[in-house]
């Protein structure tokens, strides 16, 4: 698989703060201009999903509508879980979700995709991508 690597002088990585252990897990913050919503995570690591087709059908608005008819057509993780709303990425250390997505249905329209060390970040227009935060 295709892996990017982030150097951590980056001014779009950072660290997600863990309220469960408060430890910190690196992360990479696509920006704003990368316009990456609608994104959803996978509600067993930290592996996100981000779709052009979903985009499209969200772009003039977000509603719990919406939000059904994308959510039943997102697919299962590779590791097993399953791409859904309301998920967070995971701590690296005691694996408790981060709490990211406080409203699912506004959520949509957050167009700052995080992908935290070492997840996968999947396409429905190109190859999946693995984040890498180094130096
Ligand atoms: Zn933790
Ligand atoms: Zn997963």
């Amino acid at each position: 698989m295709k892996i990017v690597e982030y150097s951590r002088s980056l001014q779009w990585v950072g660290d997600l703060h863990c309220p469960a252990c408060q430890q910190l897990t690196p992360a990479w913050r696509s920006s704003g201009m990368s316009e990456c919503f609608p994104h959803f995570f996978c509600t067993r690591c930290s592996n996100v999903i981000h779709r052009e087709a979903d985009k499209a059908l969200v772009w003039y608005e977000a509603t719990p509508a919406l939000l059904a008819q994308v959510a039943a057509t997102l697919p299962a993780c590779p590791c097993g879980g399953h791409f859904a709303p309301g998920a967070g990425p995971k701590c690296r250390h005691c694996h408790a979700q981060i709490p990211l997505v406080a409203d699912p249905v506004a959520y949509l329209h957050n167009p700052n995709m995080v992908v935290s060390d070492g997840a996968t970040c999947f396409s429905d227009v190109r190859p999946p991508y693995q984040v890498r935060i180094v130096g």
